[in-house]
């Protein structure tokens, strides 16, 4: 069992433990993690904290794994069981989406949502495990039949942030199983919960023990996972300077790597859009998840006509939003997710008040008495904003709006793009033509147009620049957790001159 008291979030601690080569055991040195529930600030659940020993035993059973029953597998059987599981986490969805919530204080709805819907990753590349398909190449040597595989690349290294582990998961692990890679997962500290308890379903679903082995702890534990010679490829979502770590350490062994890291997405809402959808898609883009989404529309870029018509509605709705415990269904905003990010956020307020932006409205913790122990900061917008200052350049992951007033296209499209990061961005217009260009205009790995925050498992996700290298979802992401190989079959049985090539 990974989790030794099932009882109900807060009526008594949840023990982890790890899960390698299809047992559950804790760390080798009896570490331990506490995981606080963002709510009330109080300790809910524990994990161990792996060492370099315990990563070293779930790589090792991840590679016995891949040379063992799961490699020797048909594709198709890989795919049954792929679906299988997927089947199995939308059954868990609530239970699963009650962990997460538990964990990171997002709301319990976005989470029941994004949970139940990840079976429609498992289907699709379930689906995909058999239709890897190589290639026979018209050979230009005489006498020569080729053609390509696509095997699996070896063992994955997933490292995930607390933000939606899950689904994050998810994007990894579906494209990785349909290769017919094994995988170790490190969630992050903050969040533990429920990727240990997805650990749970794999063996219920029939996989062989070892495909699938969870070590959780923090940094260092990761640091000890992308660092191992044995793993040949690392999927990490976190932010952009643990991402520069990871990228180098995986270079000294020349593991793959796909990075999904940080953002400073612009919401551009130019004067002939609806502002009554623009209005909802910018408190979607920044207040949906308490600004935690690595897409967070956090800046708000408005034409100058209708900038102040824009920010009153945007204003009026953000005064209104309810915080609140996650767990109910008319909370629209709950906790930020632990104490250090709640710091920050409220920093880079005080940050936003000295560099001389406006604040009209928020900028503070709550402090009803029904949030009293919650890590809650208000919804909060600054104007006066210009794309220089640090909280319009620097990824605050927080409730935390800033509105930058723009006059024409061009300069719109140059505000955008004047920033490190390149994950997501907003256009909102009736004009169909300015809709297209600015959508190729922005350099970010996904546009919405009139819309804010759509992710789904047949669309490429990633980013550009600094938020990333890789995508995620859509078919390719398969092709990622593979090693093409080329067969050259000699057929005329005939002996060739050794010093000529081919
Ligand atoms: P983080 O970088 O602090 O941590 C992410 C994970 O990496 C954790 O599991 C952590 O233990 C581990 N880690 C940290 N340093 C490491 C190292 N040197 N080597 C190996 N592992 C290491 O990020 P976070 O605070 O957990 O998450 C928030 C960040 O994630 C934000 O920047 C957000 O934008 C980003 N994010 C990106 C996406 C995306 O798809 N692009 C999605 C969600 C979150």
């Amino acid at each position: 069992m990974a989790i030794a008291d099932a009882s109900p979030a807060g009526t008594a601690v949840r023990e982890g433990k790890l899960l390698i080569g299809g047992e559950w055991v804790p760390a080798q040195d009896g570490r331990v993690l506490e995981s606080v529930n963002p709510f009330d600030g109080k300790v809910w659940a524990t994990a161990p904290r792996a060492g370099a020993a315990d990563v070293d035993a779930a790589v090792r059973a991840a590679h016995e794994a891949l040379n063992g029953p799961w490699g020797a597998m048909t594709a198709s059987a890989r795919g049954r069981l792929i679906r299988r599981l997927g089947e199995l986490i939308t059954e868990n969805a609530t239970e699963l989406a009650r962990t997460e919530s538990t964990d990171n204080g997002k709301l319990l709805r976005e989470m029941s949502g994004q949970l139940a819907a990840l079976g429609d990753w498992y289907d699709y590349f379930g689906g995909a495990a058999d239709k890897i398909e190589g290639a026979t190449i018209p050979s230009s040597k005489p006498n020569y039949f080729t053609y390509t595989r696509h095997e699996p690349i070896g063992v994955v290294a997933a490292i995930l942030p607390w933000n939606s582990p899950l689904l994050l998961l998810t994007f990894k692990l579906a494209p990785a199983l349909a290769a017919g890679c094994t995988f170790v997962a490190k969630p992050a500290e903050q969040t533990p919960m429920s990727v240990l308890q997805v650990g749970e379903l794999f063996a219920e679903a029939g996989f062989p023990p070892g495909v699938f082995n969870v070590v959780t702890g923090d940094a260092e534990t990761g640091k000890a996972l992308v660092a191992h010679p044995s793993v040949a490829k690392v999927a990490f979502t976190g932010s952009t300077d643990s991402g520069k770590h990871v990228m180098k350490s995986a270079a000294d062994h020349l593991a793959k790597v796909t990075l999904e890291l940080g953002g400073k997405s612009p919401n551009i809402v130019f004067e002939d859009a609806d502002l009554q959808a623009a209005t909802n898609g910018v408190i979607a883009g920044i207040f949906a998840a308490t600004g935690q989404t690595c897409v967070a529309g956090s800046r708000l870029l408005v034409q100058r006509s209708v900038h102040d018509e824009l920010v009153q509605r945007v204003a009026a709705r953000a005064r209104t939003i309810k915080l609140g415990n996650p767990l109910e269904t008319t909370t629209e905003m709950g906790p930020v997710a632990f104490r250090d990010q709640f710091e920050k956020i409220l920093s880079y307020v005080d940050l936003g008040l000295a560099e001389g932006a406006e604040l009209v409205s928020g900028g503070k913790a709550a402090t009803e008495p029904d949030l009293e122990g919650g890590y809650f900061v208000q919804p909060t917008i600054f104007t006066g904003v210009r794309n220089d200052m640090r909280i319009a350049s620097e990824e605050i992951f927080g409730p935390v709006l800033s509105v930058i007033p723009f006059d024409t296209e061009d300069e719109a499209i140059a505000i955008a793009n004047d920033t490190m990061y390149g994950l997501g961005a907003g256009v909102w217009t009736k004009d169909l033509q300015r809709a297209h260009r600015v959508a190729h205009a922005v350099r970010a790995g996904s546009v919405w147009v009139n819309s804010y925050r759509m992710i789904t498992y047949n669309v490429p996700f990633g980013g550009y620049k600094q938020s990333g290298i890789g995508r995620e979802n859509g078919l390719s992401a398969v092709r990622d957790y593979t090693e093409t190989k080329s067969v050259w079959i000699e057929l005329s049985g005939q002996t060739r001159d050794p010093f000529v090539l081919g």
